[in-house]
C-alpha cells in the first residue's frame, strides 16, 4: 500500500459474513471495492457457527460449496433443544435437514476471497470525513502509520461494536442495552446432551442467553447477560447447573475461554441503524439478529443488499439512502418477524417448528413450558421492549410491513 490517497468506488469495513456478501455484489456489478479488517486474515470470530438453513442457501448460491476446512466438528448441525426450568426439553430440527457448523475464521475468509474484492488485512478503520461527493477514510496498518482513501460508498460491516456507525451517529451506544456473550470450553467427561443439537435454555436464573453444544472434541458453555456481570462466576453457575440437572460432567474450563459485546435488542423493537448519506450500515452493526442469536443468515442477506443498493445507485444515478431503506425492508420483516407474537402464534417466522414440538408435548408439559418461557421474557422487563414490540407487530399486521420511521 502506498501513501498516496487511492480512489476506490466503494470501502467495505470489516472482513465477515456481511462484508462477503456486499463485495461479491459490487464486484461482479464491476465497482472497484475495498475490505479493510482490523485483524490478519483468516481472522478468528467468536461464535458457534450454527449457520440457519437460509444462510446454508446463501452460502451456496452465491459462494458454492463450503470447502471441508471450514466447518467444525461435528461437521453439521440437525437443529436446536430447548431446555426449560420444568425440566421439560424440546429438539426441533431445522426445516430442510442439516446445517453447516461452521469454522468461522476459514468460512469468512473463503466467502471473503469468493467476492473477488480486494482485501487489507491488519488495516484499522479510524474514521472518515465528508469530501465533495466522496468519503476520506482514515486508516492504520498495524504497527504503522495512517494510511487515506477516497472513496465514493462507504459500508459498515464491523459488527455489533461499529466504528463507522460509532463516526455516523457517536450517541446511538448510549441508546441501546448492551449485553456480554461469553464461552469457555471444556474436555468432556461425561455428557448426555445430544450433539447432532445446539442447546439453549429459557432459564431466568442461568442468565439472559445460555447454550451449550460439542465442538471439535470439547463442549462449549456460553452465557449471556447485561453488561457488567461477572462472566466467570456467571459460567461457573452454569457449570454446575447442566451437572446437577442434566448430568454433564465437564473438566475445568481451557484457558482459551472467550467473549465479546452485544447489541441484542434493536431487530425486536425495529430500531435498525442503516447510516446516512453515501455511508450504509449492514449486518449486525445495523442491529440484525435472529432469534436465539443467530445472525450470519441476516449479515449475509442484509450485506448483499447494501452491495446491490450502491450498485444500483451508481448504474441508474439514484439518491442511496431511501433506496437501501426501501431494498432492506424485505430483510427488516423476515428478522422482526422471529420477535413478532402474532407471527411466532400464527405463522412460521421460524427454520424449526416450534408450535409443533410443542404440540406433541403431553398438556401438562405444554403448560410447563409456556409458562418458563413466559417467567424467561420477564427476564427482559426492565428494557421495556414489551410496549414497541406490540406496536411494530400491529403496524406490521396493518401495513404489511414494519415502519421505518425510527430507523437511523
Ligand atoms: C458467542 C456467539 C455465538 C454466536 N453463535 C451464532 C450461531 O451459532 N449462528 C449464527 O448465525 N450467529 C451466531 N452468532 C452471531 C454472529 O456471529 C454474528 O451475527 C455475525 O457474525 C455478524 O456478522 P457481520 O458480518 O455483521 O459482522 P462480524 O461477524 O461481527 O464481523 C465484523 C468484522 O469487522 C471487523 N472490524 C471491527 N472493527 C473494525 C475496524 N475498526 N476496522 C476494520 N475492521 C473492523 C471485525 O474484526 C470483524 O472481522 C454468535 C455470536 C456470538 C457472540
Amino acid at each position: 500500500m502506498s501513501n498516496e490517497t487511492r480512489s476506490v468506488d466503494v470501502i467495505i469495513v470489516g472482513a465477515s459474513l456481511a462484508a462477503a456478501a456486499a463485495a461479491k455484489r459490487l464486484h461482479d456489478a464491476g465497482l472497484e471495492t475495498l475490505i479493510i479488517e482490523k485483524r490478519e486474515l483468516p481472522r478468528h470470530k467468536v461464535c458457534s457457527g450454527i449457520l440457519s438453513p437460509r444462510g446454508h442457501r446463501f452460502l451456496l448460491e452465491n459462494f458454492g460449496p463450503i470447502p471441508p476446512q471450514a466447518l467444525h466438528d461435528p461437521t453439521s448441525c440437525r437443529g436446536v433443544t430447548f431446555h426449560f426450568p420444568s425440566m421439560v426439553s424440546m429438539s426441533m430440527d431445522f426445516f430442510g435437514g442439516t446445517t453447516p457448523h461452521l469454522h468461522r475464521r476459514y468460512s469468512d475468509y473463503w466467502a471473503i476471497q469468493a467476492s473477488g474484492a480486494e482485501v487489507f488485512d491488519q488495516t484499522s478503520f479510524i474514521g472518515m470525513k465528508q469530501q465533495g461527493d466522496h468519503q476520506t477514510v482514515t486508516t492504520r496498518k498495524k504497527g504503522g502509520d495512517e494510511v487515506y482513501f477516497k472513496s465514493r460508498y462507504v459500508i459498515g460491516a464491523d459488527g455489533p461494536s461499529s466504528p463507522v456507525l460509532r463516526a455516523v451517529y457517536p450517541d446511538y451506544p448510549q441508546q441501546i442495552p448492551w449485553f456480554f456473550v461469553g464461552q469457555k470450553f471444556h474436555e468432556i467427561i461425561d455428557c448426555p446432551l445430544d450433539e447432532a443439537y445446539f442447546h439453549f435454555w429459557f432459564h431466568p436464573e442461568l442468565g439472559h442467553y445460555t447454550w451449550s453444544h460439542a465442538r471439535d472434541g470439547r463442549q462449549i458453555v456460553g452465557v449471556g447477560f447485561k453488561r457488567g456481570d461477572n462472566f466467570h462466576g456467571r459460567h461457573q453457575h452454569v457449570v454446575n447447573y447442566l451437572q446437577d440437572k442434566h448430568g454433564v460432567r465437564l473438566k475445568p474450563a481451557d484457558v482459551d475461554h472467550e467473549g465479546c459485546a452485544e447489541n441484542f435488542g434493536p431487530s425486536l423493537i425495529n430500531r435498525y441503524v442503516f447510516g446516512k448519506g453515501n455511508v450504509l450500515i449492514t449486518g449486525q452493526a445495523s442491529g440484525f439478529l435472529n432469534m436465539i442469536g443467530e445472525g450470519m443468515s441476516c449479515a449475509l442477506h442484509s450485506g448483499a443488499i447494501a452491495g446491490e443498493a450502491i450498485s444500483e445507485a451508481t448504474i441508474h444515478k439514484r439518491d442511496l439512502k431511501p433506496l437501501y431503506r426501501d431494498m432492506i425492508s424485505t430483510e427488516v420483516r423476515r428478522t422482526t418477524d422471529q420477535w413478532n407474537p402474532l407471527k411466532i402464534a400464527f405463522g412460521r417466522p421460524h427454520e424449526a417448528d416450534f408450535p409443533a414440538a410443542l404440540m406433541a408435548l403431553p398438556m401438562k408439559d405444554r403448560i410447563k413450558v409456556l409458562r418458563d418461557m413466559w417467567r424467561f421474557v420477564c427476564l427482559y422487563k426492565e428494557f421495556k421492549w414489551g410496549r414497541k414490540i406490540m406496536r411494530e407487530s400491529l403496524a406490521r399486521l396493518k401495513h404489511g410491513r414494519y415502519p421505518g420511521v425510527r430507523w437511523q
